[in-house]
Order: C-alpha cells, then sequence, then structure tokens
C-alpha cells in the first residue's frame, strides 16, 4: 500500500456504506438470505476489509471466483462463515486441497466437477453447491444433466442449487422470465436444497426472484443495479486527486498527445495525476469531435481534454476559475458517479471498479 504522502490521489472507501447496502439488500429480501460476492478483490475494493465489514454487519455467506481467494477470506471471516468459490473444480494434482483445508464449498459446474468430487473424500464433510446453466452458456450443467442428478444430494453433499441471470439489469428482457421458469423447474427436482438465482440486478427485478439465497455484489459497492433509474445504493468510493498544475491556452492550441482536442475560447487547464495505469479509461479521452470524462472541482463539473495519458489527465477549468495547484478533483465519487463514467468510457461500472488502480492512496472510512 503507498502511504498518502507520496501518492497523488486519494481511493476512499467508505465501510458503513458498504454495510448499509448489505443491510438494505438484506431487508428488501428477508426472509431470504442475503450473501455477498467478494470476487475479484471486492471488485477492487479490497476482498479483506470489505468482507470483514460485511461479516461485522450480519452476512455469512461468501462467494468468490477462486479457490486462492476462499483460502485468504478464510482467514479474514472466520469459521463460521460459508464460502463458496464460483469457477468450478478444475480437474489436476493438487486442485481440492485448498477446499479441505479451508473449509471451501466448491460450486459444482459440470459432469465433471460432480464425478471429481464425490471421489474426493471431501463430499460428505465439506457442503457443495450444483449451478446449472438456465441461459448463460458459460458455467454450469445443462438442466436435462442437472436433473439427471436429482435425489443424489445426500451423496453429493449438495446444499445449495443455483443460476445466473443473462440480463437481470435490463428487466423487460424476456430471457429473466425464461430463466426464472426453467430455474423453478429445476428446483422442484431438489427440494432439500436452498435455492439461489438472484445477482444485484436480479433482486430489483418485478417477478422478485429472492428465493432461499441472494448473490449480489456490485449494488453493494455501490453501483446502480437499475441502469436507468436512479441509484438506490449508496456510493461506497471515492476517488480524489490534486491538481499538479494549471495554465492558459489560447484560441486554437491543442492538449495532450496528437492534438485531438482544440481550445475554442481562452481556455485554463488543469493537469492532475492520474492517468490510464491508475484505470482511468483511455476512451474517457476528450476530443474535437466528443465528450469524455468530468471531474468534479470546487462544485463544478470540467471535462476532460485531450487524450488521457498513462500518469496525467488534463481538465479545462475554466468555470472554475478557483482552481490552483493542490485543488482536489473528485474523479469517482456520490456526484462522479462510476455508472456514469463507465458509460461516458463505452464500457460498464463492474470494469472501472475492477481496474481501480495501485497507487492510490487507500484508506477505509469507519
Ligand atoms: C459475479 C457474480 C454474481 C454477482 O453479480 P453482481 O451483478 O455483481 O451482483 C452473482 N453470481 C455469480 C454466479 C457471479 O459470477
Amino acid at each position: 500500500m503507498i502511504a498518502a504522502t507520496e501518492a497523488q490521489a486519494e481511493l476512499t472507501i467508505d465501510l458503513a456504506a458498504l454495510s448499509d447496502n448489505w443491510r438494505s439488500l438484506a431487508a428488501r429480501i428477508a426472509p431470504a438470505t442475503c450473501a455477498a460476492v467478494v470476487k475479484a478483490d471486492a471488485y477492487g475494493l479490497g476482498a479483506d476489509e470489505v468482507a470483514r465489514a460485511l461479516f461485522e454487519a450480519g452476512c455469512r455467506v461468501f462467494f468468490v471466483a477462486q479457490p486462492s481467494e476462499g483460502a485468504r477470506l478464510r482467514a479474514v471471516v472466520g469459521a463460521d462463515a460459508a464460502i463458496y468459490v464460483l469457477n468450478g473444480l478444475i480437474a489436476g494434482e493438487g486442485r481440492l486441497d485448498p477446499y479441505g483445508a479451508h473449509h471451501l464449498r466448491p460450486v459444482l459446474c459440470s459432469m465433471d466437477d460432480v464425478r471429481l468430487w464425490s471421489a474426493s473424500g471431501l463430499a460428505g464433510s465439506i457442503a457443495a453447491a450444483l449451478h446449472v446453466d438456465t441461459g448463460m452458456n458459460r458455467l454450469g450443467l445443462p438442466p436435462a444433466e442437472a436433473l439427471g442428478l436429482a435425489g443424489q444430494d445426500a451423496v453429493l453433499g449438495l446444499d445449495l442449487v443455483m443460476s445466473h441471470f443473462v440480463s437481470s439489469e435490463a428487466p423487460l428482457d424476456p430471457l429473466n422470465a425464461q430463466q426464472i421458469a426453467r430455474f423453478a423447474a429445476l428446483r422442484a427436482a431438489f427440494p432439500g436444497l436452498r435455492a439461489s438465482l438472484a445477482n444485484s440486478s436480479g433482486l430489483f427485478l418485478p417477478q422478485r426472484p429472492f428465493l432461499d439465497l441472494a448473490r449480489p455484489g456490485y449494488a453493494l459497492y455501490g453501483g446502480n443495479p437499475t441502469p436507468g433509474a436512479p441509484n438506490p445504493m449508496r456510493a461506497v468510493l471515492s476517488l480524489r486527486a490534486p491538481v499538479i498544475q494549471t495554465r492558459e491556452i489560447g484560441v486554437g492550441e491543442s492538449v495532450g498527445y496528437n492534438g485531438q482536442w482544440h481550445a475554442r475560447r481562452p481556455t485554463r487547464l488543469a493537469t492532475i495525476g492520474v492517468g490510464y495505469a491508475d484505470g482511468m479509461p483511455r476512451s474517457l479521452m476528450g476530443t474535437d469531435a466528443r465528450m469524455g470524462g468530468e471531474v468534479l472541482i470546487e462544485g463544478v463539473r470540467c471535462p476532460f481534454v485531450g487524450r488521457v495519458s498513462m500518469d496525467l489527465t488534463v481538465i479545462d477549468v475554466t468555470d472554475a476559475p478557483g482552481v490552483r495547484p493542490g485543488t482536489m478533483a473528485e474523479l469517482l465519487g456520490s456526484t462522479i458517479m462510476v455508472d456514469d463514467v463507465a458509460a461516458r468510457a463505452g464500457t460498464i461500472g463492474y470494469e472501472i471498479l475492477t481496474n481501480l488502480g495501485r497507487r492510490y492512496a487507500r484508506s477505509y472510512r469507519n
């Protein structure tokens, strides 16, 4: 971790807002259980701190993608939490060791996984989940194969049957209803198991497919699970960087590599020390043809101008005349929201979060 004094930019993670987000989702779906998905270092926010805060808020079920993430998480949450590993077993020498050593519950994703698990000797002592693919065609058993395992849940030590939405952030997509119906049929074949279908956006579908257990990730971290409607979640992240220097340029002068933006008025510029190496997408460049990213500085939204460089970005601060070297600019927060940044960059907020840079001075509040 980088000390605040040597870093240019500050990334603050509000653990009280995170916990509030978990509690509000848990209340929304009660009496169903609310888990937390903390894969990929809790979407870049820091899995240790995030999991500790969520555990304190009452979360006892966690999902990670990989066994190594699960092993690390076990040391944080202790023996009382269930940890499921989403990516399934990958055949090979020693691949099952972390499941036994750290009491991780595998999410079985194929008949190969099922065979490997039942031959492992762990199936009696560690619970497992069965992932059925109801439309994604990515991970999970096809429904027909899964139905063939009905009645064997005890032998396999299964305690959960799950599937994953293709388009839950688009409530009008007919695939949602199709997947809900397919999963209902599967669930009926495994009456002894808990069932889980919904991710963050799934928790906001009109069908309320909460079942026994929900698996939100993105919404916990402040992402908007209802794109196009106001964000019901609290902002968790704040990314701020100081202005390094300011300058004035005349009409017609360009800014940045390859001169992609030209001043149409006498312009005051501010340079900040965050670039694409810090996860600020290069696609946020502001050119003569299109608007790019924005920062909030002195209460004014100011646009990125020219190309985003590796370590630097230039902002047009003509409309915020008080800006000086040292003035802080908000790059992400409750005004410059992660979903908006992502839309301007042509990506999704998930990618913005998981690319958050390593050079920021990170601090955890509350
Ligand atoms: C990542 C993931 C989730 C969490 O999805 P969000 O959209 O971040 O809430 C849930 N289930 C599975 C299988 C996942 O891979």
